[in-house]
Parts: C-alpha cells; structure tokens; sequence
C-alpha cells in the first residue's frame, strides 16, 4: 500500500472554468439539444479539411441550426484563417460556433468567439485538452501569441468516445502523451491545488490503462471512452493551473522550429519530468506510483512500448539547432519547481533529440 503523502497542507485558490460538459457514446445526438441550451439558432460547424465529411455530416443532422460548414481550420490558428472563417460566418447570418475536431479547429472557433464573443459548442476529437481551457494560441506572420480571456472558453463540451474510434492509432498515443504532460505539469504548478491534482492524477491512470488498448485494438469502445475521459480531466488541468518547463520547451520546440505539436509533447514528457522529479519529490508521488516508482523512466517506457516518436531527431529537428534551442527556451522562462538551468537544458534537449532514456529521478 502506498503511503500517504500530504499534498496540500498549506493554503490554495481554486478557479473551475465553468464549462458544461456532455459525455457518452451517441452524445453527438445531443448538439442541436445542446445548441438550444445556448439560445444559438444557426451555428456555422467547423472543421479541418480532413474531418469535412463529418462536419458536413452533423450540419446535415442539424438542417435549419446549421448556417453551413466552413472546413479549412488548421495548425497554429493563422489570423487570415480566423479572418475568412469571420466574414463566412457575418455571410451565413450565424449566432454561434460548433468545432469539430481537435485542438486546430477548437483554435479557429475559440478565435472567432473572441472576435465576436459568439457561443461555442465543441465535439472534441482528439485528446489535446484545448476545449476545456480558456487559451488561445494564434499566429500572424509566422509570430505565435498567446491571449487568455472569458470568452476564448467554450461554453459546452460534446464528448462522444464514437466519434474516436478512428483516430489513428499514433495520433492516439502521442495525443494522450500530450494529455498527460498537461496533468504532469498539473501537480507540481505553482498554483496547483487538490482537485486539479485529484483530476490530474485520475487523468493520467485512465490513459495510462487506456492506450495500451487502444495500440492494440483501436476501435474498443471501453478503452476509447476511458482515454476521452482521461483527456477531458488531463484537459481540465491545463485550464485551471499554470504550466511550466515541459510546456515552454514545447512551445519554443513547436513555435521556433515548426515541430509537431503532439509528438513533441511525447517526445520531451519523460526528458522534462525527470528534470523536475528531483524538485517536486512530493506533488509527482502519485504519478510515479502509477508508473514503477521512476516517472521519468517509466514515462519512456511506456511511450516505447505504445510505439511513440521517441526522438526530436525523428521529428525533423537538426541536431546544429539544439544550442539555439536551449537559448530560446532559458528566456523568459515559465515557473519551474527547478531552475531553468542552460547547460542542463540543452543536455536534456540532446537526451531527447538521440532518443536516449532520461535521467533517473524520483
Ligand atoms: P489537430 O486538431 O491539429 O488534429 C490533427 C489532425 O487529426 C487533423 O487533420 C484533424 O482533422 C485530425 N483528427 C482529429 N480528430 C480526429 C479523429 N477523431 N479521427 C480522425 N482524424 C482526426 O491536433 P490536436 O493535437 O488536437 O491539436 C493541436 C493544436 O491544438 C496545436 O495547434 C496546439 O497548439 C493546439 N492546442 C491548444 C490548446 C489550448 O489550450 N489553447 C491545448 C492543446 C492544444
């Protein structure tokens, strides 16, 4: 039995965001239901290129509440996306937004809304958490910027684990990794708090028993609604508490050097949390339990075995880049449980640009 360890003797402010979440295989029978809720009576459903035959789908369901599909959502929110995507919805006489998909066309519907302050209904597709925050990452220019504000937050949350049995498998696995860090980094922020780390902790078991199911059989509608489920906590995480090392490397991994948004959280999750393992002993307990003790290494592990990208160098990043890397990224740094070190930074950067396990910690 594992001994308790007290998490939260001290004092703490806790903010819910306060969403509306609908959860449950068929659920996406509930939008026009939900729609009404809103009072919005002609939503315009977005979607990427690749999801347009589901997006045209569901507007075909809705009739009348559907004011047209707009299907050219993606990466990084470009202003003259969200630009194209606001004129579409004045010609459409639109009062709301429906994003269908992940965290791209949740980005596109949370960038209209805070243009326009409309409704947003999401059907989430993917387990990177964007529909539960209150953050908008946009970019203009090639300069990505990050703005919080009320309405950027959706207003109700369809999940449907149906709507994910065909996401392909690898996306599966490096997506649940990138809901994890967001619940890694969850239980030691500077603002954590109980039920974050409750929900962070609970997130992390449900995927980490979830996607090994998944990896072998990708349509079990068990292991889908659990890791939906994890995703949703891991999500909630991410909107509630400040996030820290693991989230700036990526951002400055993602936003300098154009790598994958996904599979750079799973690459960099064990590298960064065996950094911070020896800082915040206490608040990772419960992770590493779940995980053989070492969280870091078992973290590496388990990627391993789920068949995850496990380099930098096999997502495209020159090995000549880790200096720049490591001098963007020890810049205005996030908080940190441990001190964003250069020369430890751009050593844990070689560790995961070779692949190699990181370093033993808690
Ligand atoms: P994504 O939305 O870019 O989706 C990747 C591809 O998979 C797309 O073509 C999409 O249409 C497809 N897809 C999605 N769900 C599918 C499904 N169920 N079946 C088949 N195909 C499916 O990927 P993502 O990882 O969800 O989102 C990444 C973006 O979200 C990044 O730009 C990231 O910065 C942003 N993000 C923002 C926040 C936030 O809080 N603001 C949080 C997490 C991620």
């Amino acid at each position: 039995m594992t001994q308790h360890t007290p998490q939260h003797s001290g004092a703490f402010t806790c903010t819910l965001n306060p969403a509306r979440i609908v959860f449950g295989a068929g659920k996406r029978g509930d939008v026009a239901a939900e729609l009404d809720r809103l009072s919005v009576t002609r939503a315009l459903v977005l979607s990427t290129p690749f999801q347009k035959a589901d997006a045209d789908a569901l507007a075909e369901t809705l009739g009348d509440k559907a004011a047209g599909v707009f299907a050219n959502a993606t990466m990084h929110t470009p202003v003259e996306i969200t630009e194209t995507a606001m004129s579409a919805y004045v010609a459409a006489g639109a009062d709301g937004v429906i994003a269908l998909g992940g965290g791209s066309t949740i980005g596109l519907g949370k960038a209209i809304a805070y243009r326009n302050d409309c409704p947003q209904l999401v059907v989430a597709t993917t387990y990177a958490g964007s529909e539960v925050t209150p953050i908008l990452g946009q970019t203009e220019n090639g300069v990505k910027t990050t703005v919080r504000a009320a309405s950027i937050l959706p207003e109700t949350v369809i999940y449907d684990p149906e709507l994910t049995l065909g996401l392909p498998v690898g996306m599966s696995v490096t997506s649940g990794l990138n809901a994890m860090a967001h619940a890694v980094e969850g239980v030691y922020a500077q603002d954590r708090n109980p039920i974050a780390s409750m929900m962070a902790v609970e997130g992390v078991r449900a995927l980490r028993d979830a996607l090994p199911v998944i990896v072998k059989t990708p349509a079990d509608a068990v292991a889908r609604g659990d890791a939906l489920y994890g995703a949703w906590l891991c999500g909630t995480v991410l909107g509630s508490v400040g996030m820290a090392l693991h989230h700036k490397l990526c951002h400055v991994l993602g936003g300098s050097f154009d790598l994958p948004h996904a599979e750079t959280h799973s690459v960099m999750l064990p590298h960064t949390t065996a950094y911070n393992a020896g800082a915040a002993k206490e608040a990772l307990q419960p992770l590493a339990d779940l995980f053989g003790g070492d969280l870091g290494v078992g973290l590496w592990q388990f990627a391993k075995e789920l068949g995850a990208p496990m380099s930098l160098r096999d997502l495209g990043l020159e090995e000549t880049d880790l200096d720049r890397a490591a001098d963007i990224a020890v810049k205005n740094p996030y908080w940190n449980p441990r001190p964003v070190e250069r020369d430890a930074i751009r050593a844990l950067l070689g560790r995961a640009w070779e692949g190699a396990p990181p370093e033993s910690g808690t």
